[in-house]
């Protein structure tokens, strides 16, 4: 993997969603120089709930990329409360004494981050798609050329330099799909989250409120429930709210899904982010993992390429999407689901320990080891 490369030739990312702008913004700021390239032109959207947990909000403040003022301002709603559902049964209502998950829209949130990184010292060109990764290069749609030291790989869902070194693009069977009602369509206006599950398997819908609008959706993680069986399901929890769902957009896009990149890549070529399959099985988180891992990759190549300094990292990201691959079994599959869910009703517990992980404040195996005491 590391035939021709010049070490004058800078780190080279491949995207600028969370993971490529925290990735280049601690580089930079480390003064190692970097050149990061996505081919959407900034602000750009991103089909995502846009919620933030407590553990995304503690690595963006306490790394310095945004401080507390800057994520506030970013912040569109702090929620405390979340309801769980199982269909028409209200299981539980958990409120907190201070905020666990914060939203904020993804289109200024990642434009944010990549100001933060162009500050910093990172060149950033935009508007340019990666279309193909040798050892020591990438190409562009345009025909340009550019030469790296290291390559990240933080290009989302369906990562192209994943592929490169994998022979695979990053697949599964994640899906996530959602509505966008602004307030003033909804007489009834819910003020806090809620989890519904039971209308398909291994995923929920969700309903998160901000001061503008209602986000209704729907995901799955390594479901065998297809897309129209998903959309079934969220239109007709919709129509059940009273709401028609032809008024409105539906915007999709996939979830990684089962193929998680334990060693965030190999050689010079590392992965962050979606790219590395970093999302949590049974919250659907991925911005703070993105972010993360942004950072754990930027220290390794500050390091000189020791991945043993993330790898044995304990509660790291990749720790928690590996535990979470095993929970998504406890909690959705069809032969311990009725027990999963009478648990979240009668184990004040267990609920709580499904609430401190959805909201981010426990591990997976923080909470096991409780629960067991
Ligand atoms: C419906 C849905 C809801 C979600 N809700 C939440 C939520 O509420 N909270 C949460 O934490 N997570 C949520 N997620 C997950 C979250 O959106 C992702 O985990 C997160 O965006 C990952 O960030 P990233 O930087 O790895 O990738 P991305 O944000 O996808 O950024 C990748 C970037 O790479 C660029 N790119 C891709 N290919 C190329 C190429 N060939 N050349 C150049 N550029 C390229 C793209 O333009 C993009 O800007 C949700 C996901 C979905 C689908």
């Amino acid at each position: 993997m590391i035939n021709n490369v010049k070490s004058k030739d800078p780190t080279l990312i491949v995207g600028g969603g969370p993971a490529g702008a925290s990735c280049a913004w601690k580089l930079a700021s480390a003064g190692i120089p970097c050149i990061l390239i996505d081919k959407a032109v900034f602000p750009r959207d991103k089909v995502c709930g846009g919620a933030l947990s407590t553990r995304a909000a503690e690595i963006l403040t306490s790394s310095g990329i945004l401080p507390v003022k800057e994520l506030e301002a970013l912040t569109l709603a702090e929620h405390r409360t979340m309801s769980l559902w199982y269909r028409d049964e209200l299981l539980r209502t958990f409120t907190s004494q201070s905020t666990r998950v914060r939203i904020i829209s993804r289109r200024k949130f990642d434009n944010t981050l990549l100001d933060k990184a162009v500050i910093a010292g990172a060149s950033i060109i935009t508007g340019e798609v990666v279309v193909a990764v040798d050892s020591s290069s990438v190409t562009t749609s345009t025909g340009k050329r550019f030469f790296f030291s290291n390559l990240i790989g933080a290009d989302g869902y369906g990562s192209l330099v994943r592929k490169y070194i994998s022979g695979r693009r990053g697949r599964g069977t994640g899906l996530g799909l959602e509505y966008f009602i602004p307030l003033s369509d909804l007489n009834d206006k819910p003020e806090d989250i809620q989890i519904h599950f039971g209308y398909f398997p291994y995923g929920y819908i969700w309903v998160i409120p901000d001061c503008e609008k209602v986000n209704i959706g729907a995901g799955a993680v390594g479901s065998p429930a297809s897309p129209s069986d998903m959309t079934g399901a969220l239109n007709g929890f919709l129509e059940a709210m009273g709401i028609s769902c032809d008024k409105y957009q539906l915007h999709v896009a996939p979830i990684p899904s089962r193929e998680l990149e334990r060693n965030l890549g190999k050689g010079n070529i590392y992965l962050a982010g979606d790219a590395a399959g970093l999302v949590d099985h049974v919250s659907r988180e991925g911005i703070g993992h993105a972010v993360e891992s942004g950072f754990m990759v930027a220290d390794c190549i500050r390091s000189g390429g020791d991945r043993g300094i993330f790898l044995n990292r304990k509660n790291c990201c990749i720790s928690i999407v590996r535990q979470s691959m095993f929970y998504r079994h406890l909690i959705f599959s069809p032969f311990t689901r009725r027990i999963a869910m009478m648990g979240l009703r009668d184990n004040e517990e267990y609920a709580q320990g499904y609430w401190n992980i959805i909201s981010g404040v426990e591990s997976y195996s923080e909470m096991f080891r409780r629960l067991l005491q």
